[in-house]
């Protein structure tokens, strides 16, 4: 299942939190990508992306 496709992030909507930002992302295949930013630079764990599959 794998792709040689390479992924072209826009971002779709951004979301403040407590902890930061969330920022939702999606690529022109129809993939999600959730990446989540923190306010206060972390140095162990900067930042985390997820991939979000939607599945119908
Ligand atoms: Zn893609």
């Amino acid at each position: 299942m794998q792709t040689s496709h390479s992924h072209h992030w826009t971002e779709v909507s951004r979301h403040p939190t407590s902890e930061g930002v969330v920022r939702y992302q999606r690529c022109a295949c129809g993939r999600w990508c959730l990446v989540s930013t923190p306010f206060i630079p972390d140095p162990i764990g900067v930042s985390a992306t997820v991939p979000v599959t939607r599945r119908a």
